[in-house]
C-alpha cells in the first residue's frame, strides 16, 4: 500500500543506477572488477552504498542532500528503483526496461535516459558493444517492437515505424541519419510545435526514415556511429559531448476495430556529466561544457518541475528538453539509468551523478 502511495507520488518517473565493472588497465593491481567502494547490500536491489575514501572530501553540496541518508558516518546510502551491479548483463537491464517499451507500442511516449560522467557505459547501456549479448536498450528495443509486429498484423493493425536519430551539440541539432557530412554541417534544424494542439514537436529538415524491419535500424545505427561527433577531453579519450536522441514513431490503425494509436519511444545518451573543473576545458571546449552543463541542469529542473506539478516547467531553456516537451510530463513514462564508474578517482563524480539522481527521484 505504502509503495503504491510513493509510484503514485512520483508519477511515472522511475530512477536506476548502473554501476560498470573495472576494465582493462583498471584491473591492475586489484583482486576483482568489483568495486571496493561501492556496495549492493539490500537484498531487493533498490539500495546503493558508497563508502567514503580517505583523502576526499565531498563538497558540501553533497553533504546537505536531504534524501541521503547516511548509514554510518563514513558511508552514503541512496535509494533508486533498481540498482545493478558490475555483474549485471544487458540482458537483465533490458529486462527491467522491456515493459516501458512495451508502453509505446500501447500508444505512450517513452523517455529513457542515460546520465552520467565519461566513461561510466552510458553508450555501453544504451547502444552496447557489437551484436552479440552485449547489444544494448537501442537495439533490444527496436527488436522487441518488430517481434510484435506479425502478431498485430493478424490482428488487422497496420502499423508504420518512422526513427529518427539525432544529436544536440552545443545547443545544435545534427541530424545523424544524413547520407553526407557535409550536409549535416550545412543544414540548420529547427524545432516546431504542430499537430491540432500544436502538442507534437516536430524539427525540421530532418532525416526520418521508415523501417519495415530490425535489421533495417542496424543500417541506420551504424551509419549514426559514423556521423557522430566525438571530442576529446582528459577523462576520456573519446568522450561525448552531445546528446543523442534516438527516436522511434510507432503509428498503428486498425481497420477492423476502427482504432488507432501513436506511440513515441525516445532513448537517449546524454553528454557527459563531468564537471567542468575536471575537463580543463578552454575556448569552444569551455563553451561547449558550459551548454552542457547548463542543459543537464534544465533537464532536472523540468522533472522536479513536474514532480512538483508546478505550473510552468522550462521545457524551452534547452534544446534537449524543448524537444522532448511531448514525452516528458502528462501521460508520458520516463526512466533515467544513472550510469556510474567503479574507479575510485571518480569518486567526487560519482557522488555528483547520484546526487543528481535523488534529485530526480
Ligand atoms: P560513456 O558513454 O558513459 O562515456 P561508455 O559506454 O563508452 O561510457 O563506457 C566506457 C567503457 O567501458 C567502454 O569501453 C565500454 O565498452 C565499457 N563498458 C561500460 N559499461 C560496461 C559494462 N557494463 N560491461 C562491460 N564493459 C562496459
Ligand atoms: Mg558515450
Amino acid at each position: 500500500k505504502l509503495h503504491n502511495t510513493i509510484q503514485e507520488l512520483k508519477g511515472n518517473i522511475r530512477v536506476f543506477s548502473r554501476v560498470r565493472p573495472l576494465l582493462g588497465d583498471e584491473l591492475l593491481g586489484m583482486d576483482s572488477d568489483v568495486p571496493q567502494h561501492i556496495n549492493f547490500p539490500d537484498p531487493d536491489k533498490k539500495i546503493l552504498e558508497l563508502e567514503k575514501l580517505a583523502g576526499i572530501t565531498p563538497n558540501e553540496v553533497c553533504e546537505s542532500v536531504a534524501s541521503v541518508r547516511r548509514g554510518s558516518n563514513n558511508k552514503y546510502e541512496f535509494q533508486f528503483d533498481r540498482v545493478f551491479p558490475p555483474s549485471s548483463t544487458q540482458t537483465e537491464v533490458f529486462h527491467e526496461i522491456s515493459q516501458l517499451v512495451q508502453s509505446a507500442l500501447d500508444g505512450y511516449n517513452v523517455c529513457i535516459f542515460a546520465y552520467g560522467q565519461t566513461g561510466s557505459g552510458k553508450t555501453f547501456t544504451m547502444e552496447g558493444r557489437g551484436t552479440g549479448d552485449n547489444r544494448g536498450m537501442i537495439p533490444r528495443s527496436v527488436e522487441k517492437i518488430f517481434a510484435t509486429r506479425d502478431d498485430l498484423l493478424s490482428k488487422g493493425w497496420i502499423v508504420s515505424y518512422l526513427v529518427s536519430f539525432l544529436e544536440i551539440y552545443n545547443e545544435t541539432i545534427r541530424d545523424l541519419l544524413v547520407q553526407s557530412r557535409s550536409q549535416a554541417d550545412s543544414t540548420k534544424h529547427d524545432i516546431k510545435l504542430v499537430g491540432p494542439n500544436t502538442n507534437e514537436v516536430f524539427v525540421t529538415d530532418l532525416t526520418t526514415v521508415e523501417v519495415q524491419h530490425q535489421d533495417a535500424v542496424q543500417v541506420l545505427l551504424k551509419r549514426a556511429l559514423e556521423n557522430r561527433s566525438v571530442a576529446e577531453t582528459k577523462c576520456n579519450e573519446r568522450s561525448s559531448r552531445s546528446h543523442s536522441i534516438f527516436r522511434m514513431k510507432i503509428t498503428g490503425s486498425n481497420s477492423v476495430t476502427a482504432e488507432s494509436c501513436v506511440g513515441l519511444l525516445n532513448l537517449v545518451d546524454l553528454a557527459g556529466s563531468e564537471r567542468l573543473k575536471e575537463s580543463g576545458s578552454q575556448g569552444q571546449r569551455l563553451k561547449e561544457t558550459q551548454n552542457i552543463n547548463k542543459s543537464l541542469a534544465n533537464l532536472s529542473n523540468v522533472i522536479m518541475a513536474l514532480a512538483n506539478k508546478e505550473t510552468h516547467v522550462p521545457y524551452r531553456n534547452s534544446k534537449l528538453t524543448h524537444l522532448l516537451q511531448n514525452c516528458l510530463g502528462g501521460s508520458s513514462k520516463m526512466l533515467m539509468f544513472v550510469n556510474v564508474s567503479p574507479k575510485e578517482e571518480c569518486f567526487q563524480e560519482t557522488l555528483n551523478s547520484l546526487r543528481f539522481a535523488t534529485q530526480v527521484n
